[in-house]
């Protein structure tokens, strides 16, 4: 008798993956073809501090003229048509194998970290927006990228007291000032190196939010890691 193939004879069982994109059975969430086709950022190409695009790869002159309060952004895919698409599967749909392959690329292609990473804090909902979704789409995230790490994940120690979706028809300088209050962190975390974890980075201004309050909390340095960015 021919010998069993027993991987092949378990993977038949298995459902075949079919692609998040086009649907195409595929061996992994997105298929191949897909997969190259994704606006993948060069981080040589971006603003080492905040990730928005600079050509050579120099800080840009809103990092220069206002410092952020984090040192460093990494972003791995633009913003646009088709990444929205997988983004929002995972954030109205709880498409959790994307956590994990979200966590997979950024891992695979991000460069690695110049310094030591204690833990990461995923950018967390206000209760309201929780409520209504039922999970963080962020955390999804970085339970996934924490664990492939073997570093803390520290998703509760934050809290949004401020719900900036509420925000449309207030002026600039209204929404700068209420992003001043957003976040509350009632733990000390003197000393940590944190990066913070979001799905996908618009302006910054909750990243920066974000870090302020965890620098205020006696953070020794944060930085961010987003999935995409708008450009
Ligand atoms: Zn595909
Ligand atoms: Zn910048």
């Amino acid at each position: 008798m021919e010998k069993m193939n027993w991987r092949r004879f378990i993977v038949q069982l298995l459902p075949p993956q079919s692609c998040a994109l086009c649907s195409a059975t595929a061996g992994n969430n997105v298929c191949d073809a897909c997969c190259a086709d994704l606006p993948w950022l060069e981080q040589d190409r971006l603003c080492p501090v905040c990730a928005s695009l600079s050509p050579a790869g120099l800080v840009c002159g809103d990092c220069l003229k206002t410092p952020p309060a984090f040192y460093r952004t990494l972003s791995l895919l633009e913003y646009r048509f088709p990444v929205s698409q997988l983004v929002s599967r995972l954030k109205y749909r709880q498409h959790l194998p994307l956590a994990n392959w979200f966590a997979e690329q950024f891992l695979l292609r991000m460069p690695p970290a110049g310094e030591k990473i204690d833990a990461l804090i995923p950018v967390p909902l206000h209760p309201n927006r929780l409520k209504e979704r039922g999970f963080n789409q962020s955390q999804l995230i970085s339970r996934q990228l924490a664990k492939r790490l073997g570093t803390a994940h520290l998703p509760q120690l934050v809290e949004r007291s401020f719900d900036t979706s509420q925000q449309a028809g207030l002026s600039r300088t209204e929404r700068q000032r209420n992003m001043r209050n957003v976040f509350t962190c009632r733990e000390n975390m003197s000393g940590l190196r944190l990066a913070i974890v979001d799905d996908v980075i618009t302006t910054g201004s909750t990243a920066d939010s974000l870090s302020r309050t965890l620098l205020d909390a006696g953070a020794a340095a944060v930085e961010v890691w987003s999935i995409a960015r708008t450009h």
